[in-house]
């Protein structure tokens, strides 16, 4: 593959128009960013397209080389990189840490996992085809745009980027307004790996740079957001017909059964719907309990839930809300559950102060209110009482929603889990499926479709190049003129003898 030289990465000039990111903890200002437009998105894609002949050169040995200098060199800058993500997204210290844990841990198995899934393999060629050899491998598509949300401003774009990277294509990124400084430091993280070429470059800025970058010209866009906006970059990129990946929002549900284990299950919907102040795109949102087991799950969560406080020292339960105008949705969908019959078991609508939320746990809520139906993304639990295990499935089920759920089972977990419409379920733990690096992310209905993690992750990001090699000269060859008809009907009657009984 020929090279041309490399273009010099994306570098504001002085007359950048620029935004600050915030530290919604503070209302400081942790850094200013250039605010890129069509020419600089474009003028980056291009750039990226000579850097993605090189890296695709590398080949996966050269790559992995790469990847993994990269993972040693963002665990030795792990400290500062949390304080980073901290600081824009106003998240604890140890949430931080966690998603900075999963980041190395994807980015690990992506690069070592890229050969096995993509690398060139014999593929059968059938009875038909006896003659031919089969190969199959997966290709690079070449340059991919990546947009991310600012919740876990590393850990879901990265699940993108580092599978996007590992199946040899050059990628750019625009991170949140919110959350611009993390992408930043990703790409020159990386560059310190990866100095030749702009293989992995970022630009920053508010909703028209990542609506460029649909039209930019990328060979796919991988987006993760909410729902509405998810909806705008299809269309965007329906115009060039550019593939998208959707990852959006949520409205998880979990299901306490029976014969749950009740004081995990309570541990669970707690941490699952509080941490990280429950912006969480597959977080526990809904609690579906099994009358037997109700009273006293509601008592245990109850007692936890009622202990925990958001707040801005490193070692609070939970951080802010990191968006301002999410603390707006959340007070609607809390009013709206009040309003309605239900009744706040912990917390209120007096637990609503910018920027923090403490926790509010909601029961007796009629299930067509937003705080059941939409996303609230905040620090909330809606708990409803159920008949049993299989009414919580139905109700579960019951939204255009299909992201992650938990089911708490003894007995029937798997059967239960097999029931819910969506893309991933963990049984007795919460979330467990984000952390398996081979378990594909993804879900249903309104929260998107393909995938990313695991081998479909990987596959999302490459094409499938299908070769056949005749061998010999077959004794029956059907797809030329000269086969006479004594060859179709003996193609028929060998059709009829293998498949037809
Ligand atoms: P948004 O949809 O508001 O924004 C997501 C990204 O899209 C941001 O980078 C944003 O830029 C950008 N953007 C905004 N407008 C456009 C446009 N017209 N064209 C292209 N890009 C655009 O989501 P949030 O950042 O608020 O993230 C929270 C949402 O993400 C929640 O719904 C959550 O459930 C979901 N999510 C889903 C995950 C999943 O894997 N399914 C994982 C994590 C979160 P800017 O910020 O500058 O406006």
């Amino acid at each position: 593959m020929t090279q041309t030289a490399p273009t010099k990465p994306l570098r504001p000039d002085d007359e950048q128009e620029r935004f600050a990111s915030l530290d919604p903890r503070t209302g400081e200002v942790v850094a200013h960013h250039p605010v890129h437009g069509e020419a600089e998105v474009r003028a980056a894609v291009e750039s990226g397209r000579v850097a993605a002949a090189f890296w695709a050169d590398l080949g996966f040995d050269g790559r992995k080389a790469r990847l993994d200098a990269w993972r040693k060199l963002l665990v030795r800058r792990l400290a500062e990189f949390q304080a980073l993500i901290s600081a824009e997204t106003g998240k604890s210290a140890d949430d931080a840490r966690t998603e900075l844990a999963l980041v190395v841990d994807h980015l690990h198995w992506a690069a070592r996992q890229a050969p096995k899934t993509l690398g060139r393999r014999k593929v059968k060629p059938g009875m038909l085809m006896y003659n031919h050899a089969a190969t199959l491998e997966y290709r690079p598509l070449g340059v991919v745009g990546v947009i991310g949300p600012w919740n876990y401003p590393a850990f879901t774009p990265m699940g993108s980027i580092a599978y996007a990277l590992a199946a040899g294509n050059a990628v750019v990124f625009k991170p949140s307004e919110y959350t611009p400084g993390v992408g930043v430091f990703l790409a020159d993280t990386f560059a310190e790996a990866v100095p030749e070429y702009p293989v992995f470059q970022v630009v920053t800025g508010f909703g028209e740079t990542g609506a460029a970058l649909c039209t930019s010209g990328v060979d796919k866009l991988a987006f993760t957001g909410s729902t509405s906006t998810g909806r705008k970059v299809m269309a965007a990129c329906a115009a060039t017909l550019t593939p998208v990946l959707v990852e959006c929002g949520g409205k998880d549900p979990l299901i306490v059964a029976e014969d749950a284990d009740v004081a995990a299950a309570a541990d669970g919907a707690v941490w699952g719907g509080l941490f990280n102040a429950g912006q969480t795109c597959a977080g526990v949102e809904r609690v579906y309990v099994a009358d037997a087991v109700y009273d006293e799950f509601v008592r245990i969560v109850v007692e936890k839930a009622g202990k925990l406080k958001p707040g801005g020292e490193p070692g609070a339960d939970f951080g802010p809300i990191t968006m301002p105008r999410q603390v707006e949705v959340i007070r609607s969908h809390v009013a709206d559950a009040l309003e309605r019959g239900g009744r706040a078991v912990v917390g209120g609508l007096e637990s609503i102060r910018p920027p923090y939320v403490g926790p509010v746990v909601l029961v007796d809520v009629p299930e067509d209110s937003t705080a059941v139906t939409e996303e609230t993304f905040g620090p909330t639990l809606v708990v409803s009482r159920v008949a049993d295990a299989d009414e919580a499935v139905r109700r579960a089920n019951s939204l255009p929603y299909g992201l992650g759920a938990t089911v708490f089972s003894r007995n029937r977990g798997e059967e239960l889990a097999a029931g819910l419409r969506c893309g991933m379920v963990s049984v007795n733990s919460v979330l467990a499926y984000a952390s398996v690096p081979g378990l594909p992310f993804g879900g249903v209905g309104d929260s998107g479709f393909g995938r990313i993690h695991g081998e479909d992750g990987l596959r999302e990001f490459a094409y499938a190049h299908a070769v056949t090699r005749k061998r010999f000269a077959a004794a029956l060859d059907p797809m030329t003129y000269d086969r006479g008809p004594r060859t179709i009907k003996h193609v028929l009657r060998l059709v009829k003898v293998l498949y037809g009984r």
